[in-house]
């Protein structure tokens, strides 16, 4: 539905949020927006957004299965930004650390990275987890 609210715990509903970068009409102009818009990708088991949002080098190398079978074993419970550096409109580099509560056998459970985020062409690309 058009107001549900955005898996990424945002203020606007999906559709105003993450629900225009997973459908392709408009692109994140942040890496802290980009990052929201791959745990709601993961939250509905959009593959291939995940996919196409991966830095271009390592697309090959994604294992689109693998990713499915997390995503749809996951209960999805909340994400939590806890710091971003760079990754803003001017910047070509950027990170974020955040934490992504998701139920795994009944057992609540945190996702906490710290991912690094690089802009190429004027878009924002997940390239990998680095340590904190
Ligand atoms: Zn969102």
């Amino acid at each position: 539905m058009a107001d549900d609210p955005c898996p990424c715990g945002g203020a606007e509903p999906f559709e105003r949020c993450c629900g225009r970068f997973l459908g392709g009409e408009a692109i994140p102009e942040t890496a802290e927006a980009l990052m929201r818009s791959r745990y709601t990708a993961y939250v509905r088991q959009d593959i291939g957004y995940l996919k196409r949002t991966l830095w271009p080098k390592y697309q090959d190398g994604f294992d689109e299965l693998e990713t499915a079978r997390w995503a749809a074993e996951s209960h999805w419970t909340g994400l939590k930004i806890l710091k971003t550096e760079q990754g803003g409109k001017g910047d070509r580099d950027g990170t974020v650390l955040f934490e992504a509560g998701y139920l795994s056998g009944g057992t609540l459970r945190a996702h906490r990275e710290l991912s690094r985020f690089r802009k190429k062409a004027g878009r924002w690309y997940y390239v990998e987890a680095v340590p904190e």
